[in-house]
């Protein structure tokens, strides 16, 4: 059994089917979780699936970080029966330095029943648009 990259016991049941075969999220943490997995995993076809049409990119690029490790830290919203939500994380990556943390609030949404990501900002940050 492989562990998940996101920090899940076992990538088949945890955000394997998510990245490899398209199945929706059901909760705005679980597209969370899969989306830091297939940075880690190099899926760039999952993210621009699982992006807004009104916030994407044209291409999505997932080298040229080492990412190490999830860590979810507030979740609000975003369960099973809400149309949005948000998930306060922090992310670990290998600096040129040393090891580093990326803190990001991520905003999602339903749409046409499937969640997608919106947007996200640094919480530490006092001039975000939150
Ligand atoms: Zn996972």
């Amino acid at each position: 059994m492989t562990a998940c990259p996101c920090g899940g016991a076992e990538f088949r049941t945890c955000c394997g089917p998510l990245v490899e075969d398209g199945v929706p999220a059901r909760t705005a943490e679980q597209l969370m979780r899969s989306r830091y997995t297939a940075f880690v995993l190099g899926r760039p076809e999952h993210l621009w699936r699982t992006w807004h049409p009104r916030t994407r990119p044209s291409t999505v690029d997932t080298g040229g970080v080492e990412w190490t490790g999830l860590t979810i830290v507030e979740v609000s919203g975003g369960g099973e029966d809400d149309d949005d939500g948000v998930v306060d994380f922090e992310a670990r990556f290998a600096g040129p330095d040393g090891p580093e943390i990326m803190r990001e609030r991520s905003e999602f949404r339903r749409r046409g029943g499937r969640w997608v990501y919106v947007e996200g900002t640094d919480p530490r940050s006092s001039s975000g648009p939150l």
